[in-house]
């Protein structure tokens, strides 16, 4: 069997447990089994490379943050290759450029365009276990490229694609993928499966435990995945195309995103084209606005009205600066920021054919005494963005009133 195993960076936070990860490796070496290994940087790494290059300047160029937090996962595969030598075992590592992982040159967040992993083929003819660099890529011109944050899980999930793998393991901290991050909700129990649907919708609404874009890539290619932890033999969770029965249970699980702002624009002319000026100017500003809630018109000679959105809170100084330059050409009377939000949701794919989820959900949070500021849908989730400071014990609220 082929197998691409992918550690993360509790899995290789130091030489103890990377010698761990090389004695399971060797133990699927010993059955017969070729292995890719996929590492991470070794947890706290790429943070603190992110805070070396701010410390010079706030916003440094992204060819050279990409050439930066390359070495994150450069270390951690050689350091793993010589484990795996230490064990007796042939071992060699790549980093992504080698291992012929070609992107575009999106510098911090590239998107894999093809992969050819003649080398590794190679390498695995030679009986070799092949240690591959997560994160990272290279463009057709040789520049280093990164994936995005939590972007091992892509090369990962990519690779077991290009080398039609039979088996994908995502080795990380937890058991596996919970109904609920177990650190914020310690009832939260783990799924023996779950729909690629439903992983991308907990993963895009903060369930960090995923990448979302290596989940729409697996979805995409239809790479079977198992979640699973690097400290235990305990089965995970296999994440997979839907099956009949996933409908029957309502909500799978709840997340949370601890990252959002709300802005307000107060009093804006309620006339064609407003909404349209003020989003083409924050999309120009590459600012990605999530929820739109704007309030019936008021007044009738110039009617206005009141237009909130939501953004990542490290993006709301730039959109407050976007708005404060359209401010006057506009009209607008006020701006509110609020700069402490987060977004629960609800995921299911089973919301398809039950009624009375959203109902059940309100209920629950106005009986817990929090206040629900916006609200958006979608087929299988259901999204509200509250304070932050009640997020935790609302989430805790919600996935006891579904999932006990
Ligand atoms: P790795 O370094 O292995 O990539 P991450 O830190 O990126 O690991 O992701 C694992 C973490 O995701 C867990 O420690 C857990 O706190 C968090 N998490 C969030 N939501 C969930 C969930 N629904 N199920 C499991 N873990 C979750
Ligand atoms: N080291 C990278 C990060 O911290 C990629 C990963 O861990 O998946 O985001
Ligand atoms: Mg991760």
């Amino acid at each position: 069997m082929l197998i691409v195993q992918k550690f993360g960076g509790t899995s290789v936070a130091n030489t103890e447990r990377i010698k761990s990860v090389a004695a399971r490796v060797a133990k699927y070496h010993a059955k017969g089994d070729q292995i890719v290994v996929v590492v991470s940087a070794m947890s706290g790494v790429t943070d603190g490379l992110i805070k070396l290059a701010k410390e010079i300047m706030p916003l440094p160029s992204e060819r050279e943050m990409d050439v930066l937090l390359a070495t994150g996962e450069q270390t951690t595969i050689a350091l793993t290759a010589i484990a795996l030598h230490a064990l007796g075992l042939p071992a060699a590592s790549l980093t992504g450029a080698q291992a012929g992982i070609v992107t575009d040159g999106v510098h911090t967040k590239a998107k894999i365009q093809n992969i050819t992993p003649r080398k590794i083929h190679e390498l695995l003819n030679a009986d070799k276990v092949v240690i591959v660099a997560g994160f990272q890529g290279q463009t057709r011109e040789g520049q280093i490229t990164t994936l995005g944050r939590g972007g091992s899980d892509l090369t990962a999930i990519a690779l077991a694609a290009a080398l039609k793998a039979n088996l994908c393991q995502i080795y990380t901290d937890v058991d596996g993928v919970y109904t609920a991050d177990p650190r914020l909700v310690p009832t939260a129990r783990k799924l023996t499966e779950i729909s690629y649907d439903e992983m991308l919708e907990l993963a895009s609404l903060g369930a960090k435990v995923m990448q979302s874009r290596s989940v729409e890539f697996a979805k995409k290619f239809g790479v079977v995945f198992e979640v699973r932890s690097s400290l235990n033999d305990n089965p995970g969770t296999i994440v997979k195309e839907e099956t009949k029965g996933m409908e029957d249970v309502v909500i799978r699980g709840v997340s949370l995103d601890k990252n959002q702002a709300k802005m307000t624009l107060v009093g804006v002319p309620d006339r064609p084209g407003i909404a349209a000026s003020i989003f083409k100017s924050l999309a120009d500003g590459a600012i990605n606005v999530d929820m739109i809630v704007q309030n019936a018109s008021h007044g009738s000679e110039t009617p206005a009205t009141d237009l909130s959105f939501t953004v990542d809170r490290a993006d709301l100084l730039k959109a407050g600066k976007i708005i404060d330059e359209l401010r006057s050409s506009i009209g607008i009377r006020d701006v509110v920021a609020a700069e402490k939000m987060g977004k629960l949701s609800i995921v299911g794919v089973g919301m398809r054919s039950h009624s009375g989820v959203a109902a059940k959900m309100f209920d629950t949070l106005a009986q817990a005494g929090i206040n629900i500021e916006m609200i958006s849908t979608s087929e299988i989730k259901i999204s509200v963005v509250i304070e932050l400071s009640k997020a935790e014990p609302a989430m805790r609220a919600v996935h006891a009133a579904f999932l006990g």
